[in-house]
């Protein structure tokens, strides 16, 4: 047994098919008056019924998350938040409504509690993201960990299936680098195995039957564990190559966690063999970073950076962007590796099968 140290997050989890119908109650445990509900405009029906549900508790609906949490729109929610004298969040959809969620939080102080839609896992950390003149800065505050996350499986139905795939691989990426980080530990190590395992399941269950009750929570429950491990322990060069990729070349977030995955972990094999040979039971394949390209592929998802709007004139770039401010790595990477890192890169952007 290696030494640790961990420093559990206090979070409340309420799962369930049904469960938004608990809104309620977790409001009054958690002393609040009224709540001011975010969504995006797709998904303002579900915000319209919640807010309904809460009755004269609801501070009505602010329907424009967008992706990256831009100032200007976290401003104006905060703004609304005031002027209906909301003391509470409440943010249902994806990561970029929970994200808006956190930016209020963040400079109000106020509550915020998540429904999450998706399997992207922002409901479970303290991290936030701002996007201020098209750079985004993020950080770490926990004054934006939701105090109380309602998982209901149900209000992922009707998540379209080439999401569903890569928000599940996106979720996947978080426990896959969880396993090697710097300070994991033995129970976010359980956690991560077995939300790969959870969403590894569910995959192919979802893919023969989007609609299929089980696999929804088999998926949301995995989302769940990997969402713990992001919020727990370090990322490392996974999580730097997708930052950088998708906070400077604008690539869409999910996919780009699904294309690069297989890659980043065949570069880390060698340096982490324990967590590659758990990642590849959990999946149950012969290799971490094959088996993964493999879920990917066999289920629609995209597995180049061609495909999905990365330009090859800008992999010199993304290179360079990436080794010159390097997170931790269990097989390090800086300025000195920048080529081994731009072939990473040619290879995620041809989309070649890894090992
Ligand atoms: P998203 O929130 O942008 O959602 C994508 C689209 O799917 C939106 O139009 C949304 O309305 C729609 N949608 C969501 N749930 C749906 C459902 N159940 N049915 C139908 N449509 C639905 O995408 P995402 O992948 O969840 O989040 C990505 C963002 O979250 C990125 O900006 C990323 O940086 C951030 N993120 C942050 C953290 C963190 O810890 N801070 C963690 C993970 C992701």
């Amino acid at each position: 047994m290696r030494d640790f140290v961990f420093n559990g997050l206090p979070s409340r989890v309420v799962f369930g098919a049904g469960s938004l119908s608990r809104l309620e109650r977790e409001l009054d445990a958690l002393r609040i008056g009224r709540a001011l509900v975010l969504s995006t405009a797709h998904q303002e029906k579900l915000a319209r019924r919640i807010a309904e549900s809460l009755g004269e508790r609801s501070a009505g609906v602010y329907p424009r998350a967008v992706m990256h949490v831009p100032i200007e729109t976290a401003r104006a929610a905060r703004e609304e938040a005031s002027r209906r004298n909301a003391d509470c969040i409440v943010a249902a959809g994806g990561g970029s409504t929970i994200g808006l969620g956190k930016a209020i939080a963040l400079e109000s102080g106020l509550p915020l509690v998540a429904i999450p839609t998706t399997y992207a896992g922002s409901e479970m950390t303290p991290i936030y993201g701002i996007t201020d003149g098209g750079i985004k800065r993020t950080g770490k505050d926990p004054k934006v960990l939701p105090r109380t996350v309602i998982y209901d499986p149900d209000l992922t139905l009707d998540l379209p299936l080439s999401v569903s795939v890569t928000s599940g691989m996106n979720a996947i990426a978080h426990a896959a680098e969880g396993l090697y980080a710097q300070d994991r530990n033995p129970l976010m190590e359980l956690a991560a195995q077995e939300g790969i395992a959870a969403l590894a399941r569910a995959i192919p269950e979802l893919h023969q039957a989007p609609r299929d009750a089980t696999a929804r929570a088999d998926a949301l429950y995995g989302a769940w564990l990997c969402g713990m491990v992001l919020g727990n322990v370090g990322m490392a060069l996974h999580h730097k190559l997708c930052h950088t990729l998708g906070g400077s070349f604008n690539l869409p977030h999910a996919e780009v966690h699904t294309v690069v995955l297989p890659h980043a972990l065949a570069f880390n094999a060698s340096a982490a063999p324990d967590a590659m040979s758990r990642i590849a039971q959990a999946i149950r394949a012969d290799s971490a970073s094959g088996g993964l390209y493999d879920l990917a592929k066999a289920h629609g998802a995209p597995v180049a950076l061609k495909s999905i709007g990365m330009r090859r004139e800008d992999l010199d770039r993304a290179a360079e962007l990436a080794v010159s401010s390097p997170y931790w790595n269990p097989q390090p990477f800086g300025p000195a590796q920048k080529v081994e890192i731009r072939e990473l890169l040619q290879r995620a952007f041809d989309g070649v099968r890894p090992d």
